[in-house]
């Protein structure tokens, strides 16, 4: 899609409220990552600033793509009315080097089912909008759980709670960490509301047009099925055990 190519260009200038302020942090986040010599005023130097480069560079990284979620509620815009992925995954606790979850083929011929194991983490992947930083919102894959993608549908079908992506319509998440499991909490928020409980200003249709020319289409995969051979390395993993 032709706007998916020239959006690079286009999200530097993403304004919220202000796009002066927005500029301002770009160039702000550019230096830090340059790692530039701060001075300790004793008269000689430091490259501490480098290890702050090193994080945020760090977390600039694909590792980053994904939403996540803590205790505290955070404010997302849903970007689609749907999810743009769903699958099951193997988690295999042999692997090592690299994820231990495994994308099952989701056909009767995925290698690990057919060695008996269970794909038992079901994810749902939606493009949200992250307002965790109020002026600079970022474009996030969220993978949701079955309860919570339940949830969403429930919303998604209803025709007075729905569609997901309604432009008024956002939303909050948490995590709660239970004895034995993690419990997610998802909570509507009406546009109107916004800045009164969470003190974030809702996105300008601009913003948010360029959002969803980014976006996901369904059909997209953000987690890749391993191909044969790698299937096949991995079931010897299993099976040596
Ligand atoms: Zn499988």
């Amino acid at each position: 899609m032709p706007e998916t190519r020239t959006y690079g260009r286009r999200r530097r200038q993403l304004p919220t409220t202000s796009s002066t302020e927005q500029a301002g942090f770009e160039v702000g986040k550019r230096e830090a990552v340059s790692g530039r010599v701060v001075s300790t005023g004793s008269g000689g130097q430091t490259q501490m600033a480098g290890w702050d480069a090193m994080e945020k560079t760090a977390s600039a990284s694909g590792s980053d793509m994904y939403l996540k979620v803590d205790d505290k509620p955070l404010v997302i815009k849903i970007v689609g009315d749907g999810p743009f992925d769903v699958y099951n995954s193997h988690w295999i606790d042999e692997i090592e080097d690299g994820s231990k979850s495994v994308r099952c083929w989701g056909t009767p011929d995925c290698p690990l089912c057919q060695i008996g194991d269970k794909a038992k983490r079901f994810s749902a992947c939606f493009d949200v909008i992250s307002m965790e930083d109020p002026a600079t919102p970022v474009l996030k894959v969220w993978e949701a759980g079955i309860k919570i993608a339940r949830q969403l549908k429930d919303i998604a079908t209803d025709g007075k709670r729905g569609p997901l992506n309604r432009a008024d319509l956002y939303f909050t998440i948490k995590k709660e960490q239970k004895k034995k499991s993690v419990e997610y909490t998802l909570e509507r928020v009406k546009e109107r509301d916004l800045y009164e409980e969470y003190d974030v200003e809702p996105l300008t249709e601009e913003a948010l047009d360029a959002f969803v020319a980014e976006a996901h289409q369904w059909g997209d995969v953000v987690k890749e099925k391993l191909d044969e051979e790698a299937m096949a390395e991995v079931v010897d993993l299993v099976m040596e055990d």
